[in-house]
């Protein structure tokens, strides 16, 4: 069989490294990216790209831990190489800061980051309103300048990126040999998929460049993170809310509580709303599927659903997607040496 053609569909986090582990595992497959919107106008923009996964309540833990190791692995790589500010990778030390002791003291992702431990009595002191708290270093994207050296990366492999809303994963069948969903939200509209739903974050990116720690109240809600260049400041989290607005009353709101945690931020300048719709699943949906009509049959690979954790994860996903694929090359090579027997 002549090379497969693979089209995935969508350019967040999860579209371009799922094709990046594609072109890395099947280097004779021929991708091409189709996407209603590419960076800087997707969710993976507005993130904050730290590496402190969620936890997906459907999904073992050892699958989700494996996936956060890869992920940390591979980041941790770039990090260390010339590539780091150009791909907007870095560490970043901090602190996560309960106002009650947690039932669970170890999440299960201490490991994976470096240097975990609980905070001493005298670094809690710069908390007073929490009574337990944990160090550690983790990584960090600078989303925009990440997604962008990911385009990068895939057009030197040879991938082709083009602008198209895809309607049916159906019209594809005849252009295309296999075809990965990576649509986030949009695949609730896309595969109608009820089991997926928005959780609404809005946030501020905002320069403060004297804030080097990342700070994160334990309840998830409030959070500092230092980017090479502006700082996140969050959050929301708002379940089943579609608006794409910003509210200003929550923008004040989250500053008001980041400025309790770090006083400092007082004095931030040029701060900037965004908004963005956490694609919320009980598990990532990554699975085969084959669509057919009337007898003419198109494999599917399904990766979305990653909800606040996408950055997260999207290595160890990306690279089970990738499996997958290789499994529908495999299905289609063998359907096509039968038809010739
Ligand atoms: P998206 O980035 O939404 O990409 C989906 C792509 O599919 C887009 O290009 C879109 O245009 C395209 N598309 C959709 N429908 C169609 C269609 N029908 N046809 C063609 N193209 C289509 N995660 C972390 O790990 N750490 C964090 O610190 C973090 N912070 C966050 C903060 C906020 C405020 C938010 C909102 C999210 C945060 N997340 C974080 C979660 C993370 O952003 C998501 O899990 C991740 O971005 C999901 O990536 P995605 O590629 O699946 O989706």
């Amino acid at each position: 069989m002549a090379a497969p053609k693979v089209a995935v569909v969508g350019a967040g986090v999860i579209g371009l490294s799922t094709a990046l582990c594609i072109m890395e595992t099947c280097p004779s497959c021929s991708v091409t990216i189709l996407s209603e919107q590419f960076s800087p106008n997707t969710t993976s923009d507005v993130a904050a790209g730290m590496l402190i996964p969620h936890t997906y309540p459907g999904t073992p833990i050892h699958v989700q831990k494996q996936w956060f190791k890869e992920t940390f692995t591979y980041l941790f790589a770039i990090s260390n190489s010339a590539e780091a500010s150009e791909a907007g990778i870095h560490l970043v030390s901090g602190w996560q800061v309960f106002k009650n002791t947690p039932k669970e003291e170890l999440p299960f992702w201490s490991d994976v980051v470096l240097g975990f431990r609980p905070m001493s009595k005298a670094e809690l002191q710069k908390f007073p309103q929490h009574q337990f708290g944990q160090a550690f270093a983790t990584l960090k994207c600078d989303c925009p300048p990440y997604l962008l050296w990911l385009e990068k990366r895939l057009k030197a492999t040879g991938v082709q990126m083009y602008t198209r809303k895809v309607a049916d994963l159906w019209e594809l069948h005849s252009e295309y040999d296999i075809v990965v969903n990576c649509t986030g939200i949009g695949a609730h509209q896309l595969v109608g998929d009820k089991k997926l739903f928005p959780i609404r974050g809005q946030v501020l990116k905002v320069h403060a460049p004297w804030v080097k720690n990342f700070i994160r109240d334990g309840d998830g809600l409030t959070y500092i993170y230092p980017g090479i260049h502006r700082i996140t400041l969050g959050g929301t989290r708002e379940k089943e809310n579609w608006s794409l607005s910003p509210d200003p009353g929550t923008s004040k709101d989250i500053f008001d509580r980041c400025c309790s945690l770090e006083p400092s931020l007082g004095g931030a300048q040029d701060i900037q709303v965004k908004v963005g719709l956490r694609p919320s699943r009980q598990c990532v949906r990554l699975q085969r599927e084959v669509l057919s009509q009337g007898g003419v049959k198109l494999p599917v690979v399904h990766n979305y659903g990653h909800g606040a954790g996408g950055f997260s994860v999207h290595r160890g996903t990306a690279k089970e997607a990738a499996c997958l694929v290789g499994e529908c090359i495999a299905a289609l090579q063998d359907s096509s040496s039968r038809a010739k027997l």
